[in-house]
């Protein structure tokens, strides 16, 4: 056991000013709406809302070109243009992923700090508060969890509002980040923090530099439900680079005060996937490895093996937990939900369930109300 001695202080917050401007070989992301409430992929094909922005762009290209025969005329003068229009104010009807928004699982949790325009804060047990992103496709929820003296924040999130403002209004106490992976709707806020631990990961270490791609496709108008906030800056928008302060592995604690975390290793969605164990009040942190929406586990980081493994793993804690808390969509699940899991991805690579087209590349496979999204088998060429 490698006990976390969290000797972090309440300092100010080190904020990064820079900018990032990195590029990432990501794919771009396609909404987790849930099966039940109706899925839908938008990389499949344009919606309405997409043919008009797709006309709204010929049309300044067009002008474009009409006025670069007078004037010096670059791509740069349609792309300042596009700048003058927020993406949200492109939106003119709601996605499909965010018509059967709220859930009504939320109707049941205690709402908390109901007047923030993007985050949903709920109090999903004692000390714990999960702070989920209802406005965008995503639908991310990351985790404060409170002790004594110290709190975890279990993700940051897309980093399109302020996280840390929100940590501050639930807490006084020192905040320490640590990440379920680093995927970057996971990670969006980890720049406003002082104590970032990381898996001791390449995987980590490539991720901490920060992106943009993958946050640029994140707040496409498909991707987005509602106002983006107030302030927000769209032609900006990455994922910004974090320190990591401390690097933990599988086994490592984290003593919060009358509260003990253990990071559970479980690789497969991503190298660095960890689960948080609150083994006292039997809570199961299970980031992108388990939430109750279709799972992610067709990117090249992605190691299935490794991922039954980790489910399995998982899965042996069932009997002594209380409740699985999930990094997308619902916060909350049953217990018994993680050996059901590891019998449908087993069912699933033997070729069992149903399977349909999940967009460009990805296939959805469904068995026993579990939904994954897999590479698609590559076509033999003759
Ligand atoms: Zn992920």
């Amino acid at each position: 056991m490698n006990e976390g001695k969290l000797s972090f202080r309440p300092v100010a917050q080190a904020f990064r000013p820079e900018e990032s401007a990195f590029s990432c070989a990501c794919t771009k992301q396609i909404p987790r709406a849930n099966t039940a409430l109706g899925m839908t992929f938008f990389a499949s094909f344009p919606k309405p809302v997409q043919f008009q922005v797709i006309f709204f762009h010929a049309l300044l290209l067009f002008l474009g070109v009409l006025s670069g025969a007078a004037s010096a005329f670059s791509a740069n003068s349609v792309s300042s243009a596009l700048n003058l229009f927020p993406v949200s104010s492109l939106q003119t009807e709601k996605p499909e992923w965010c018509k059967p928004l709220p859930r009504p699982e939320y109707k049941s949790l205690q709402r908390v700090l109901p007047d923030d325009p993007w985050f949903e804060v709920y109090k999903v047990a004692p000390g714990v508060f999960a702070i989920y992103e209802p406005h965008q496709a995503e639908e991310t929820i990351s985790y404060l969890i409170v002790g004594n003296k110290q709190a975890v924040l279990f993700d940051t999130g897309m980093g399109i509002s302020d996280i840390h403002k929100v940590t501050t209004k639930l807490t006084s106490r020192p905040v320490v980040v640590l990440n379920s992976h680093t995927h970057d709707d996971h990670v969006g806020g980890n720049w406003q923090f002082t104590f970032v631990y990381g898996m001791d990961t390449d995987f980590t270490r490539k991720n901490a530099k920060g992106s943009r791609e993958d946050a640029q496709a994140e707040i496409a108008p498909d991707q987005l439900c509602g106002e983006l906030p107030k302030g927000f800056n769209p032609k900006t928008y990455a994922t910004k680079p974090w320190r990591i302060s401390h690097f933990i592995h599988d086994g490592f604690t984290v003593n919060l005060g009358g509260r003990k975390l253990e990071v559970l290793s479980t690789p497969g969605h991503t190298p660095d996937s960890i689960a948080l164990l609150d083994r006292a009040n039997g809570l199961l942190f299970t980031g992108d490895t388990y939430y109750p929406a279709p799972i992610w586990l067709f990117r090249p980081e992605t190691d299935l093996d490794a991922y039954v493994n980790s489910v399995k793993r998982l899965a042996a804690l069932a009997p002594e937990l209380k409740l699985v808390l999930g990094a997308h969509n619902i916060p909350v699940a049953e217990p018994s939900v993680l050996p059901r899991l590891v019998n449908a991805i087993q069912a699933v690579r033997s070729g069992q369930g149903t399977v349909k087209a999940g967009g460009e590349g990805k296939a959805i496979h469904s068995l026993d109300g579990f939904d994954f999204l897999l590479a698609a088998a590559k076509k033999e060429k003759n």
